[in-house]
């Protein structure tokens, strides 16, 4: 592919990096974060990993977490690599961006996110679409370079792959995902481990925030299956925003849902919504889209104003 070509020759000729995830990151964003930073770390290269919020505790086991910073670098590298953002408000750091951008800074763009708005202002734009994830399309990258995939390494972006395809559950999981899926055991990846910290493990204060938000759940009669958590919830449960992970899925594990939705409090006094379908026949990006946020067909989220107030014994927007 000619991006290959032009990606590598980017990366062979210069010596720093700063590579930025997305804000609230999920496993693809770290994963990829991580085992990026590896890859380029063994070309020798000055790496520096930037994500806006911390790591959540569920990925703490990845090697090399604990290297992430959280603040833009005073002096911004020549080479920024975007992964997994989806757009660019989405890495916490439009401002700074725009600034390094008329500085000089160049941007790469390595995603699997629909086109938007980094697509304009990017040097190469590596976005492979019809990829699962972030972690799928790096391995590519990472072969094309020559660098040899270590066990953490492997890890990492097995990690990646795991969480967008919901542990190889979703219609992503394609015959190339099972094939770079065993490829990556093959070099030491540690799926039971990925598994048992994500998918596996679930903290008394998650389960029964996740209980309060069963207890509301309700269908509409088009197959909306929803629910809402408020920061009082989150609160009362001792949990934190992270522990919502994976709760929009169970919701729309009811038989007659169509669409899965979650809408819950955060902790900057807004409201971010998580929709989920299995459904080949929608695409919920454009739903989230009009909400102003973004994502996939069948995984989009979104960002609105708002707290929730009960109305007449009814939860309501306001
Ligand atoms: P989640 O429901 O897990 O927060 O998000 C699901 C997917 O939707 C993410 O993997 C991401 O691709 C996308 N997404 C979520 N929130 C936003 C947003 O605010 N903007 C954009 N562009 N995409 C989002
Ligand atoms: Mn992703």
């Amino acid at each position: 592919m000619e991006n290959l070509e032009k990606l590598e020759k980017i990366i062979l000729e210069n010596e720093s990096f700063l590579l930025i995830g997305h804000e609230k990151p999920d496993g693809d964003s770290v994963g990829s974060l991580l085992a990026f930073n590896m890859a380029l770390t063994q070309l020798g290269k000055k790496v520096t990993m930037l994500l806006k919020d911390p790591v959540p505790t569920v990925y703490l086991f990845l090697e090399g977490n604990a290297e992430i910073v959280n603040s833009f670098p005073a002096k911004c590298p020549s080479i920024v690599i975007l992964l997994d953002n989806g757009d660019l408000r989405r890495t916490g750091y439009f401002t700074e961006l725009s600034k390094a951008r008329k500085a000089g800074t160049k941007i790469i763009n390595i995603d699997h996110h629909i086109r938007n708005d980094i697509w304009k202002i990017a040097e190469v734009n590596f976005v492979d679409e019809s990829a699962s994830s972030t972690c799928e399309i790096l391995i590519g990258i990472i072969e094309a370079l020559e660098v040899e995939i270590s066990s953490s390494m492997a890890t990492a972006l097995l990690t990646g792959i795991h969480n967008d395809t919901g542990g190889f559950k979703h219609s992503n999981t394609s015959q190339k995902v099972l094939d770079v899926a065993s490829k990556l055991l093959k070099r030491g990846a540690r799926l039971k481990r990925i598994s048992d910290n994500i998918a596996s493990s679930h903290s008394v204060p998650m389960l029964k925030l996740w209980g309060m938000a069963l207890n509301r759940l309700k269908v509409t009669s088009g197959g909306i299956s929803y629910s809402i958590l408020t920061m009082q919830d989150i609160l009362s449960a001792e949990a934190s925003e992270e522990d919502v992970a994976g709760l929009v899925n169970l919701l729309n594990t009811v038989p007659e849902s169509k669409m899965g939705m979650l809408l819950y409090e955060t902790f900057d006094g807004k409201i971010r919504g998580s929709l989920r379908t299995e459904s080949d026949k929608l695409d919920i990006s454009i739903l989230a889209h009009y909400l102003g946020g973004g994502g996939h067909k069948k995984a989009a989220g979104f960002t609105i104003e708002g707290k929730f107030e009960k109305i007449n014994n009814c939860w309501t927007i306001v």
